[in-house]
């Protein structure tokens, strides 16, 4: 039996509808931006294994101190415990951030990240002895799948059947000249309730790639800040280099109180969220009172090889080769932009930093509209590439190890499928 056969007998996939989904494709390895597949083709992987690759696949130098680390410490209980990979990696990443973000958390994911940075906010309130439990949030906003998380994001057909389970929160338009004193007003009008505000910066990745302008979300940060309405800079898409910097609020210059980070974190090796805060809300927590401690942990908390991998990833993030690829990719998404942005199966082309975003135009054809993402995506699977385009949005954010010539053959298969499509 092939992979796909004995997966198809005892697996549930994620985001799949089981009953109409092609058979899952089997890997057996990856190097690089490549995938290999158990038939023998390889696949390049153009969205980063969903979004998390950032040094390529099996990379062997993270490889070597993962496997270091599991010879000499796999796991300890962190209530109580410490161990070096966690220090060390807590303490590299406050150097890398804005110098207002002084304590680390650590969780398991994406979700969990932005599950502890909302807890924080709301229990900083609570342990003030102040009635805020109100969240702002932007419309079709994405922050992860556990409930939590889900509340904070947009409403669509992905949360339908748990609405009523999920806690009011003031959703808001991406800011633009024409919005912000609205928008201003309104975190004005409903500051007393508010606990925080959480955005992705720059991105809105699951929304289709929406992007949004540097200038007034700083706007908007700032006024929050004067509001005293906590920000929620969520960069678990954004951070280690996807959009240009190596995290998207250097693009703005007002300081987030929390950040989160996941995917790219660990080079995407392995599953680890951290949640970063200010020294302010670290403060609200300590106290005699023991009702006061953030009551929140998971079994893996820290876990050692996560931060071990995280360590490598980042030892290679810093070097200046990955500084020179991610400006490479993105002068070459530019010139591809450039090249099909008035091709007429281009409603609109759109970049920041390494990613690019192309609006496939449908014009009122509904069943082309609604065939038109399964279509797209056998079709770059079939010559070699996987793109998953979100609807109409066909994107690119490879790991940034991809080779000019990759780039090249997804750019071309690109062009080919506009013009036959
Ligand atoms: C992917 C994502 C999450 C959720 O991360 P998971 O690790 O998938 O739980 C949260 N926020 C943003 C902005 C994301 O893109």
């Amino acid at each position: 039996m092939t992979l796909t056969e004995r997966d198809l007998k005892v697996i549930w996939h994620p985001y799949t509808q089981m009953q109409t989904a092609a058979p899952p494709v089997g890997i057996v390895r990856g190097e690089g931006a490549v995938l290999y597949g158990e038939d023998g083709r390889e696949y390049i992987d153009a969205v980063s294994s969903w979004w998390v690759n950032i040094h390529g696949h099996a990379h062997q130098y993270i490889a070597k101190k993962v496997a270091e680390q599991l010879q000499k410490l796999e796991h300890v209980i962190f209530a109580g415990f410490t161990h070096e990979p966690a220090v060390e990696l807590a303490e590299r990443l406050l150097e890398l951030l804005p110098q207002n973000q002084q304590k680390v958390f650590y969780s398991d994911n994406g979700s969990t990240a932005v599950e502890v940075a909302i807890k924080m906010c709301l229990q900083y309130w609570h342990n003030k002895g102040e009635q805020r439990t109100k969240i702002m949030a932007f419309k079709n906003a994405y922050h992860g799948d556990t409930f939590g998380a889900m509340a904070v994001s947009g409403r669509s057909a992905f949360t339908n059947a748990f609405e009523k389970l999920l806690f009011d929160v003031e959703f808001i338009d991406l800011p633009t000249a024409d919005n912000i004193e609205n928008i201003k007003y309104q975190v004005s009008s409903i500051k007393t309730e508010l606990a925080c505000f959480i955005f992705e910066p720059l991105v809105q990745g699951s929304a289709g790639m929406l992007m949004y302008e540097a200038e007034y979300l700083n706007e908007l940060v700032a006024h929050c800040k004067a509001e005293d309405v906590f920000t929620i800079d969520d960069e678990v898409f954004t951070g280690f280099g996807r959009t240009g910097k190596a995290f998207a609020c250097e693009h703005i210059t007002e300081q987030p109180d929390i950040m989160c980070f996941s995917k790219g974190l660990t080079g995407g090796t392995m599953a680890l969220g951290i949640t970063t805060c200010t020294q302010h809300i670290y403060d609200a927590f300590l106290s005699a009172d023991r009702l006061k401690t953030l009551f929140h942990g998971h079994s893996f908390t820290a876990n050692p090889v996560a931060c071990a991998a995280a360590l490598a990833s980042m030892d290679l993030f810093v070097a200046p080769e990955t500084k020179e690829n991610i400006a490479r990719i993105e002068s070459s998404h530019a010139s591809f932009s450039n090249e099909v942005k008035h091709h007429p199966k281009v409603r609109t082309i759109r970049q920041t930093g390494t990613i690019v975003a192309l609006e496939w135009e449908t014009g009122n054809n509904t069943s082309y509209f609604s065939s038109l993402r399964d279509t797209l995506y056998q079709h770059f699977l079939q010559q070699g590439i996987i793109l998953r385009p979100l609807g109409n949005v066909l994107y690119i954010l490879p790991p940034y190890c991809i080779t000019n010539e990759q780039l090249n053959y997804i750019y071309s298969a690109i062009k080919q499928a506009l013009d036959t499509i």
